[in-house]
């Protein structure tokens, strides 16, 4: 049994203006791709087919030593990049919904100063990573950022919904300028699919 690179919820074209075709498809078929060929290609290696992405992720350390290494980076690379995914549409509501919106309320005091904190986290991640909500392991929303494709899941956080600041997942059209790249991404984040996460 192989892990599979999961279908794209819309086409490569569908978040323009804020997500480029080129870059989606690069993103998708090349990176997300090849994460996924060499994530499977670890887990023969270790003789662990047949787990979850979860039951790797959560037990890294009880890897046969030589694989451990490439289990964290295409591992965390191929679940981080499925919730990537997962976390934008073609539909943003521009802010959260639901139950997830009334606790970020609670926890911020308003969407605008966790987009702020969220915002400053993602900017601020130095070189290759991401910038998650998360659910804490005190059940508690928190803003945390990851380096390379070290996993939230691995560190014993629920993930809600994430950027990927990555320099491939926006180079091709915002060149330098990560803060554009964060700025589009308010547009076309999934909260309708964090509300479900969140609950
Ligand atoms: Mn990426």
């Amino acid at each position: 049994m192989t892990l599979e690179l999961p279908k794209l919820p819309y086409g490569f074209n569908e978040l323009e203006p804020h997500y480029d075709a080129a870059t989606v498809e690069i993103h998708y078929s090349k990176h997300h791709a090849a994460y996924t060929a060499n994530l499977n290609k670890a887990v023969e290696a270790a003789g662990w087919q047949g787990k979850s992405i979860t039951e790797i992720l959560t037990s890294l350390e009880l890897a046969p030593k030589p694989q451990q290494t490439a289990l964290r980076n295409h591992g965390g690379g191929y679940h981080n990049h499925c919730l990537f995914w997962e976390s934008l549409t073609p539909k943003g509501t521009g802010k959260a919904v639901g139950e997830l919106a009334k606790a970020i309320d609670a926890k911020w005091g308003s969407f605008e100063a966790f987009a702020e904190a969220f915002t400053a986290c993602a900017m601020g991640h130095f070189g290759s990573g991401w910038a998650w909500l998360v659910k804490n392991k005190a059940d508690e929303l928190e803003i945390v950022d990851t380096h390379d494709q070290v996993s939230p899941v691995s560190l014993g956080l629920k993930p809600i919904i994430v950027i990927d600041v990555w320099e491939h997942a926006y180079y091709l059209k915002y060149k330098n300028l990560r803060a554009d790249w964060i700025k589009a991404w308010w547009s076309i984040a999934n909260w309708e699919k964090a509300e479900e996460r969140f609950k």
